[in-house]
């Protein structure tokens, strides 16, 4: 291993950044170009199955066969003329991945060979899906799984195959992955959302959900990286001890980026615009070696799958430039973690965000409507939201003192504040006729500050910025989908009773804008309690929030138990999302995966512990002794007193990894001879999991002391300056 790690230096040491091919026409010439979208759709079928596309994608009608038939051949003639030859459903499993099942378009057809790619190939497949996550439902029903093709989500070329956006779902119709509820989710909340619209605005026939996310990553060289055990296996380094510099002189985030870094960012950059993928902004995180992609907002489910499919370009394009891409929320143990900001909006097909505050009195009114039913949805199902971003790669973030805490809470700014106290202080309004209803009711104008989004809160995990709503706990290696499937659940939930209650009052003869204000006012001061304004990191918050009941959950096991609570069964019930099958086999997923990530952290930790590093720790004791020994024979036994106080603490340090090491291995067994999900899940984080730390100190102690050369993990300082 120490020659690994030796080799792996002067590898790194003799890199050059990678050339890239910069274009020589302006983006705009080739955004898209490896995109089968609705552009290219419209020249290439009739106009009359084009129209069914579009109605399957605005209604979710079905496709018939012929307009099925009609896309895809439109779709292989485009494909072939840029030589693919393979095409694959291409969809999102609930594991981290995605996952491809490829078929060739060549056939040989009464012995002639032929390319064809019939629509009942486009519309449906049934991949070998056996063995992907199923939490048992495949297993007590129905043994197969089948694809669907997503048309709202345009067929796309990478790796030289025609990838078609797909659902995947048991043969009984249960939901297998993450975009067939996001797609229930986003059809819920527009369908509330219009509703609700319907008051101030009749065109409005149409809320888009709308979603930027922004992702976090770290780089390390491939070398490295593959001389580092546990980065391979768990994606995080289990053992390190902090550099003499660190992130302390916060001199990364403002810094050059260095150049392998920026080419690399130029070459999958490139091909994320030909993938029609807006990425926009680059640039440094503020832990060394940290950066952030971020694109411009698109329609939530078409974000998703470009965050996951960028995901998957990143990794590629990495190989080309000698790196390794990090997206696990914590790499390093004492540096910043990556998450992955959900910006999340609604905007109408008038062209409307819904969230834009605005200086006209009745678009005001919009706004502080749905601004208001956020906050309360947030409220009302803050412990559903929080199961949203558990994993166990994010437990090590969430109140690590550089990400928001496990609290839920809501930040919105001092003039928003202000106008919400406004809001609740001023009682039942009377409105009399000729009355200016949005002066009397005090919402005529919200300050411009406002449109100016200087007044940020980045320790809130779900802030207002300005038109959006920033749910920042998301962990950067998660699919952002299970983040927005609840989110719009609650909200379009949210939506639903308001509008039941202002109806109430309107059939009361109330005044519309008065029952609007009335019901907004109710919610304002129910949903108190989410808002919080100070610092989120601090410890005075976790008092705060226990003193006004906040859940503060720290970890994945029990995070993930308010899935199965009894609001979060209803609420997915209601609104078509998930069935009690499909809650329960998803939780059963999701405590797997949870359990899988620590055994494999268990493991790769007693493997290092046990066959790297104590026989590293031993050998350099020997040495020690040999000279110990040989400053005795000279009689210098006085000279050697110290050398033995290192010796007995090696002793001491080795000790502790054997004991712990051999606790943690029992405490395994025990944990994997339990039968439920749940409390496997919870032995491997209460008993498992608390031995990484204890032998994490020791082995961080030894590499203090055991001789550089020697020293068979790549160091911290080695991992984290790139140059
Ligand atoms: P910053 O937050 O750094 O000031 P921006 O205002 O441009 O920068 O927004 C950051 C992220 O928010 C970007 O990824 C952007 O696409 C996204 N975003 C902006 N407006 C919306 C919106 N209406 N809906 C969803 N995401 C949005
Ligand atoms: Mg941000």
């Amino acid at each position: 291993m120490a020659h690994l790690r030796f080799k792996a230096l002067d590898s790194v040491n003799q890199r050059q950044a990678e050339k890239v091919e910069m274009p020589t026409k302006p983006i705009s010439d080739f955004y898209g170009e490896n995109v089968f979208g609705l552009e290219a759709m419209k020249k290439t079928i009739s106009s009359g199955a084009y129209k069914k596309v579009i109605s399957a994608i605005e209604k979710g009608e079905k496709i018939d066969g012929p307009t099925a038939d009609a896309v895809s051949s439109a779709m292989k003639a485009w494909a072939t003329s840029k030589g693919v030859t393979h095409y694959t459903h291409w969809f999102q499993p609930l594991t981290d991945a995605t996952a491809e099942k490829h078929d060739a378009f060549f056939d040989v057809e009464d012995g002639r060979a032929i390319e064809k790619f019939k629509g009942s190939a486009l519309v449906q497949q049934e991949p070998d899906a056996s063995s992907f996550p199923n939490g048992g439902i495949r297993n007590t029903f129905e043994a197969r799984g089948y694809t669907a093709w997503d048309p709202s989500s345009p067929a796309f070329i990478m790796n030289g195959t025609l990838c078609i956006p797909t659902i995947f779902v048991s043969y009984t119709g249960e939901s297998l992955d993450y975009k067939a509820p996001l797609l229930k989710a986003l059809a819920a909340v527009d369908k509330a959302a219009v509703a609700v619209c319907d008051y101030f605005d009749k065109d409005i026939t149409k809320i888009t959900a709308t979603l930027g996310p922004e992702q976090e990553y770290f780089l390390v060289d491939k070398a490295l990286y593959q001389a580092r055990p546990d980065l391979i296996m768990a994606g995080r380094t289990v053992f390190g001890h902090s550099p003499a510099k660190g992130q302390q002189l916060e001199d990364h985030y403002f810094g050059s980026i260095p150049p392998r870094v920026q080419n690399f960012m130029i070459d999958f950059e490139l091909e994320a615009v030909k993938l029609g993928m807006p990425v926009r902004t680059r640039h440094n995180e503020v832990a060394p070696s940290q950066f952030e992609v971020a694109p411009t907002f698109e329609e939530c489910n078409l974000a998703v799958d470009h965050n996951i499919l960028l995901m998957d370009l990143m990794n590629k394009v990495a190989e080309r430039h000698n790196f390794k891409v990090l997206f696990h929320e914590k790499p390093f143990a004492g540096i910043n973690g990556s998450g992955k900001h959900n910006n999340w909006s609604l905007s109408t097909n008038t062209g409307k965000n819904l969230l834009s505050p605005s200086s006209k009195p009745k678009e005001n009114l919009i706004f502080l409507t749905f601004f208001v039913n956020v906050i309360k949805a947030v409220h009302d199902y803050a412990d559903l939201l929080r199961a949203t971003i558990a994993s166990a790669g994010n437990d090590h973030r969430l109140g690590a003192n550089e990400a928001p805490p496990a609290i839920m809470s809501v930040f919105i700014g001092q003039t928003l504040t202000e106008m919400l106290d406004e809001l609740e202080k001023n009682g039942n309004v009377k409105v009399d006729k000729g009355d200016n209803v949005y002066m009397k009711l005090g919402i005529n104008k919200i300050p411009e500050i406002l449109l100016d989004n200087t007044d940020r809160n980045r320790t809130s995990p779900f802030a207002f910025t300005g038109n959006k709503f920033e749910f920042r706990a998301v962990g950067s290696a998660m699919n952002s989908a299970a983040a927005m499937t609840v989110l719009n659940t609650i909200v379009a939930e949210t939506l639903t009773k308001f509008k039941e209650e202002v109806d109430k009052q309107i059939e009361k003869d109330v005044k519309k804008e008065v029952a609007i204000i009335n019901v907004l006012r109710e919610y304002s001061v129910k949903s108190k309690k989410i808002r919080f304004e100070a610092n989120g990191y601090s410890e005075d918050w976790v008092k705060e929030a226990e003193k006004r009941g906040l859940n503060n959950v720290k970890t994945t096991p029990h995070a993930l138990g308010f899935y199965m609570s009894k609001e979060a069964k209803a609420v997915f019930e209601k609104h078509d999302i998930y069935s009690d099958r499909e809650l329960e086999a998803r939780y059963e997923i999701m405590l797997e995966n949870y359990v899988k990530k620590i055994q494999i952290e268990g493991r790769v930790i007693g493997d290092l512990a046990s066959n790297h590093i104590i026989p590293t720790a031993i050998a350099y004791q020997n040495k020690l002794i040999t000279n110990v020994k040989g400053l005795k024979d000279l009689g210098l036994d006085s000279e050697s007193k110290s050398t033995i106080e290192t010796i007995k603490e090696i002793s001491k340090y080795i000790k502790t990894i054997q004991v712990d090491v051999e606790a943690m291995t029992e405490e395994r067994k025990n944990a994997n001879n339990l039968e439920h999900g749940k409390d496997k899940a919870i032995a491997y984080c209460e008993k498992v999991k608390p031995y990484f730390e204890t032998i994490r100190y020791a082995v961080d102690k030894l590499e203090l002391i055991v001789d550089n050369e020697e020293w068979p993990l790549v160091k911290y300082r080695e991992l984290l300056f790139l140059r």
